[in-house]
C-alpha cells in the first residue's frame, strides 16, 4: 500500500481528491488521521509556492518517508489586476469569512460593466512522492462575477461566480458538487495530476 498524506483536514477536498486519484494500491490519509499537526505559514506569492510549502511541511510532519499532496487555490478578477489571488480566503481581513469576502468583492466591482467582470478560479496541486520527486498540476475555470449572491451550494466565492460553461445562467453555488467537480479548477488540476501520475 502506498500512503499519501493530504495536507488538509477539509472533508470536501479529501473526498474530491480520493475520488479523483483512484489508483489501485494507494491509500489517502489526512493529517489528523496520521496523528500530526501541520499549519505552516503560507507566505509565498503564488498558489504553487503555497501548495509546495503545505506539501513539504505535511511530509516532514509525517517523518519524511511518505508521499504528500497539497493544493492552493483562489479567485483572480481581471478588473482588479488579479486580486484577491493568493489572498482570497482573507480578502476582507478575517481568514475564511466568506460573507465578508463576497461583500468586499461586490464593493470593489461597483460600477464595473458586465464585459469587464471576467475572472477565474485557479488551483495548483503539488505532489511530493515518497522519494522526494515533485509534480505540479494546475487547473482553472473561467467565468464572470455577478452582482448579488445566488445559490447555497459550495463555499467561498461560488455564489458570485458564473462559469462560462453555464452561459451566464447559473453560479457555481446553484449546481451540485458533482456538476461543480466536473468543470472546476480543482477538478481540472486533479485530472491533470492523474494523467501525469498514470
Ligand atoms: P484554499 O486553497 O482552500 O486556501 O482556498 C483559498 C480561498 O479561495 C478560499 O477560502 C475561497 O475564498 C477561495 N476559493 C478557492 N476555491 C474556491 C471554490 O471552489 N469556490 C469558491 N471559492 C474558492
Amino acid at each position: 500500500m502506498k500512503t499519501v498524506v493530504i495536507a488538509t483536514n477539509n472533508a470536501h477536498k479529501v473526498a474530491e481528491i480520493t475520488t479523483a486519484l483512484d489508483f489501485e494500491g494507494w491509500e489517502f490519509k489526512t493529517l489528523r488521521e496520521m496523528g500530526v499537526e501541520s499549519d505552516p505559514v503560507e507566505d509565498a506569492d503564488t498558489f504553487e509556492g503555497n501548495a509546495r510549502i503545505k506539501a513539504r511541511a505535511a511530509r516532514e510532519a509525517c517523518g519524511g518517508a511518505v508521499a504528500a499532496l497539497a493544493d492552493d487555490s483562489g479567485l483572480e478578477v481581471d478588473a482588479l489586476g488579479g486580486a484577491p489571488g493568493v489572498y482570497s480566503s482573507r480578502y476582507a481581513g478575517e481568514d475564511g469569512n466568506d460573507a465578508a469576502n463576497n461583500a468586499k468583492l461586490l464593493r470593489e466591482l461597483d460600477g464595473v460593466a458586465d464585459e469587464e467582470r471576467t475572472a477565474r478560479f485557479a488551483c495548483t496541486l503539488v505532489f511530493v512522492d515518497d522519494d522526494g520527486t515533485e509534480r505540479v498540476a494546475r487547473g482553472t475555470i473561467e467565468g464572470r462575477i455577478g452582482y448579488e449572491e445566488r445559490g447555497s451550494e459550495g463555499f467561498g466565492y461560488d455564489p458570485l461566480f458564473f462559469p462560462d460553461e453555464f452561459a451566464g445562467a447559473l453560479t457555481l453555488a446553484e449546481v451540485s458538487q458533482e456538476q461543480k467537480n466536473a468543470i472546476s479548477h480543482r477538478g481540472n488540476a486533479l485530472r491533470e495530476l492523474k494523467s501525469q501520475l498514470a
